[in-house]
């Protein structure tokens, strides 16, 4: 790998066992939202087409199917809806639809790519409300 590995993206490829999109884009989506809306110990997620991914919002907001903070759904795109109850504020993020044809095709070389991405170019960002409060 040609690029630097954040700790906490380090300790959640050793959770997941394995670094792939779909776990590095949770985790930059989990990153982002709570840039946008911060972090309390009341967050809500939905997530929509959840495969990889649920172990980043596992392994950085502590939501899962198990504790009820966690509703996976099958939708028409891939995105993340994070809920911060503390804040009454939450954002739906989904993936920048041009980031497919900026990738690089190596894939290591796309991984650093999304990794060293800003979110705010990455995602696109909705306002968010999970009726949950
Ligand atoms: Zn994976």
């Amino acid at each position: 790998m040609n690029y630097a590995v954040p700790d906490d993206l380090q300790g959640l490829m050793n959770y997941h066992g394995h670094l792939c999109f779909g776990v590095l884009l949770g985790y930059k989506a989990c990153k982002y939202a709570e840039e946008i809306i911060g972090r309390s110990d009341n967050m809500m997620v939905l997530i929509e087409n959840g495969a990889c991914d649920r172990d980043a919002v596992k392994f950085l907001l502590d939501c899962t199917i198990e504790n009820g903070k966690l509703i996976n759904r099958q939708g028409k795109t891939q995105s993340w809806s994070v809920y911060n109850k503390d804040e009454g504020e939450g954002v739906r993020l989904t993936v920048n639809p041009n980031l497919a044809n900026q990738l690089p095709k190596d894939k290591d070389q796309a991984m650093g790519f999304i990794m060293e991405m800003p979110g705010n170019l990455l995602f696109n960002v909705e306002p968010f409300n999970c009726g949950c409060h």
